[in-house]
């Protein structure tokens, strides 16, 4: 069974009911308020729907800066993205419907870990990818995200004329980075990784192959190297949505290795594709701590300082700086 019969067949009557009566209210509710939501892909399906905007996190990112003249922000994505979205636009709220909808990656690396790695190597820029804290990028040079790391990465090592760049905190994005780029990450620290795609095996993929045998891999660069190795595309989310856009007609199956949000949009907006999950469950469960009860009850709460983000002003006037260039880079 491809995707897109999964997504005809799974859900009851009674909750398609329901939820059409909330996506009215959460509709209802946005006009009349001045809000915008941003949605990553990998949240529900049902959430992207209501989104002003669905994006992975460079898009999100460059829509928080240039196109959000609202006052309120309503970010389903997890603590970083809102983090960033709020760096960004400093006279506005941006609220996180799941307080507790946060990235595991970035707890792998603390401001103190990038200051000692600065000490070590004095000299060499620090590259931190937007899956990370506020206080880290307060003490990096730019950011990345899995769309720009590469470009971002020749980008300011030219600058800084050096041939190595301290990268965090995804050990296999660094690694996927240094074979595009001929630069040297050095890795802060040597093990961090997101659980989601790192868990996609090489049996995975070898299996996958077997049961579709014309099936195109696409698999993302947080994933191991010896996975990423034997996939035919390796792309960032929209890098990946974007190969099924432009592939061609005979293309017609692709095996997707990344987390099922974005096989799920891609399931609805390319009909006439088959899309197979490279493993089954591969689902970021912090992503998906974001509900359209919550996101309604968010809309009818937009006041009440539990859901707000906000970076103290003192980090985040250092952590505009890394973002922004990030954002001239790509
Ligand atoms: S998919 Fe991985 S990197 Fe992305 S938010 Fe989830 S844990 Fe973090």
């Amino acid at each position: 069974m491809f995707y897109n019969d999964i997504n005809c067949g799974t859900k009851l009557d009674d909750g398609l009911l329901k939820d059409n009566e909330i996506i009215a209210e959460i509709n209802s509710l946005k006009k009349q308020n001045d809000v915008t939501i941003l949605a990553h892909y990998y949240q529900s399906i049902e959430i992207q729907g209501i989104a002003d905007y669905v994006g992975d996190s460079l898009g999100l990112s460059k829509i928080a800066k240039e196109k959000t003249n609202s006052k309120y922000i309503i970010f389903a994505g997890v603590d970083f993205m809102a983090e960033t979205a709020s760096i960004l636009n400093q006279d506005k709220h941006v609220l996180l419907p799941n307080p507790e909808s946060c990235c595991p990656m970035a707890a792998y690396l603390t401001a103190e870990m990038v200051r000692e790695y600065k000490r070590k190597y004095p000299g060499l820029p620090v590259v931190t990818y937007v899956n990370s804290t506020a206080e880290v990028k307060a003490e990096s040079d730019v950011c990345c995200t899995s769309s720009n790391a590469v470009n971002v990465v020749k980008s300011i090592a030219k600058e800084f004329d050096v041939n190595s760049v301290l990268f965090g905190p995804d050990s296999n994005l660094a690694d996927y980075v240094e074979q595009q780029s001929n630069i040297k990450c050095i890795k802060m620290p040597e093990d961090g990784h997101c659980y989601v795609h790192s868990q996609i095996s090489v049996d995975d993929l070898k299996r996958s192959r077997e049961l579709i045998k014309d099936g195109l891999v696409l698999v993302h660069p947080e994933c191991v190297r010896e996975v990423r190795e034997l996939a035919d595309f390796v792309g960032s989310t929209a890098h990946m949505y974007n190969r099924v856009k432009n592939s061609k007609i005979e293309e017609k199956k692709f095996i997707i290795g990344t987390e099922d949000g974005l096989m799920k949009r891609m399931a609805e907006d390319f009909p006439d594709k088959q899309f197979y999950p490279i493993r089954e469950k591969l689902i970021c469960y912090n992503m998906k701590k974001h509900t359209l009860e919550l996101i309604k009850y968010v809309l009818e709460n937009l006041d009440d300082p539990m859901f707000e983000v906000k970076v103290p002003a003192e980090i985040a006037e250092k952590a505009i700086f890394p973002i922004v260039k990030m954002l001239e880079i790509s």
